[in-house]
């Protein structure tokens, strides 16, 4: 491993995706390693616009605040509840409910006509990542773009995607530590945004979804190695995921199989051993970390289940042997519908070069059938939208898709809720609105169980006891 000098490399963005992403990289000192607990809050004032956002903020005592509203979901039923109450205190929930008692002397936010929710939790973004209409182009820009402005533009991507109601994501791929450092920006209160588990980047093969390749041999830099995720044999993937987790990463993610976006791989391709994979898997674990497996295609997404995979991305050709085998490990699929929606250019024609356009192509014809038949089969699913793939803070988008093929608009909202939180191991923290978890707290106007689409409107934002966003108007 090189890791002394700057030098041009390629650092593959991925998942759906996978165009390379050439920077000015050099290795960092030791990762400001964050757990992904939730933050410390900071002060519930904002709603009064007396506490600002800054490094500063959550210092005293906060106050306590009562939100009142016309209706409450609380994840935990399949129904919500009228003129819900939820009292908030040191950024933690104090009490839930109709007849939640409200303290003397509480700051009491009546929302009105509008249904509280959990903050909602998406299992798959890339926060450092933008994707256009336009293929080629994008990989320009990543070639042009450094590490600073890179990062700028993270903030901004953060930004949106908490104003829409995500008080938690899971950064499932990154580059030049832009993640870590996001999160922890954001932990520290000097930028806003979701609280964020990070993987720092995908582990792969060579060649692979995670390599980034498409280019010439040495045309935008080193060959990566496992400062960039790629390895060959269980020890080296060992090593690699030892190297992530040192360098902050709160999760692992391996690309299984191809990937829609990258252009040196075909999709439905295995791409590591299933003695690599057991290896990723296993280090994982050991040091407390859950696993993510970018799959497509069929067989590799089975040799990850079988290695103990927390969760399958994409999941697009799985099969039934794969599904049952999911159902029977308790194995997660994020499904990233929305995705599939923005990469195959249903919602905006896309320019893609021929062979990514056939493989989106390909993925999305599959991937409907193959989450219907999870559906069947009672295979648990968490939300992740992917997205980059779709801009950034429009996430919400996928609940539409998850009742089109399905789901319950209450078991939609679930999946972003407690079935998250549960796959992020935050179950104890986040996910449904209770006394003791954190104050993540979002509505949204009229009622989700009648019209899904009503949480692409979110118009209060409350993350970790601060106020972010109140009558539709951010902070
Ligand atoms: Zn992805």
């Amino acid at each position: 491993m090189r890791m002394r000098s700057p030098v041009l490399r390629l650092a593959a963005w991925l998942c759906a995706c996978g165009v390379a992403l050439p920077l000015l990289a050099r290795a960092q000192g030791p990762a400001n390693r964050s757990a992904p607990a939730p933050p410390p809050p900071a002060a519930a004032g904002a709603a009064a616009g007396t506490a600002g956002p800054g490094p500063g903020a959550g210092a005293g005592t906060p106050a306590v605040v009562a939100l009142k509203a016309a209706r409450l979901f609380d994840g935990r039923s399949d129904r919500w509840v009228r003129n819900g109450v939820v009292v908030t205190a040191g950024g933690k929930i104090q009490a839930v409910g109709v007849g939640a008692a409200i303290p003397p002397g509480a700051q009491v936010i009546d929302l009105g006509d509008v249904t509280l929710l959990p903050g909602f939790i998406d299992c798959h973004t890339h926060l450092s990542f933008e994707a256009s209409d336009d293929y080629n182009r994008d990989a320009l820009n990543r070639l042009r773009r450094g590490v600073a402005e890179a990062a700028i533009r993270a903030t901004a991507n953060a930004r949106h995607t908490l104003m829409a109601g995500f008080t938690t994501v899971r950064d499932l791929g990154s580059a030049e530590f832009i993640d870590v450092g996001l999160r922890n920006a954001i932990r520290d209160g000097v930028i806003p945004g979701p609280r964020m588990l990070v993987a720092v980047h995908m582990l792969g093969a060579r060649g692979g979804h995670a390599d980034g390749g498409g280019w010439a041999f040495k045309r935008v830099g080193e060959e990566p190695g496992i400062d960039r995720g790629i390895a060959s044999g269980p020890e080296q993937f060992r090593d690699a995921v030892r190297f992530a987790v040192k360098y902050g990463a709160d999760v692992i993610k391996v690309g299984a199989t191809g990937g829609v976006l990258s252009l040196s791989d075909e999709v439905d391709t295995p791409q590591v051993t299933q003695a690599e994979m057991d290896a990723i898997v296993d280090e994982a674990h050991r040091l407390h970390k859950r696993a993510a497996a970018h799959a497509h295609g069929a067989t590799g997404a089975k040799e990850a289940i079988r290695a103990g995979i927390d969760s399958i991305e994409h999941g697009s050709f799985l099969d039934d042997e794969g599904l049952r085998l999911m159902k029977e490990r308790g194995t997660f699929l994020v499904p990233t519908l929305l995705a599939g929606e923005y990469a195959s250019g249903r919602v905006v024609p896309r320019h893609y070069p021929p062979e990514i356009a056939a493989k989106a192509a390909a993925a999305v014809a599959q991937r409907s059938a193959t989450f219907r038949h999870a559906l069947e089969l009672g295979v648990k699913i968490a939300f992740g939208t992917d997205s980059a793939v779709s801009p950034h803070g429009l996430n919400a988008k996928e609940f539409a898709l998850l009742v089109a093929h399905g789901m319950t608009p209450a078991a939609a909202l679930r999946t972003a809720m407690g079935a998250a939180a549960d796959l992020l191991g935050l179950a104890g923290q986040i996910g449904t609105l209770e006394a003791g978890k954190q104050a993540d707290v979002i509505a949204v106007p009229g009622d989700p169980l009648a019209d899904v689409t009503v949480t692409e409107r979110v118009s209060f934002v409350m993350k970790g006891g601060q106020i972010w966003k109140a009558g539709g108007v951010e902070k």
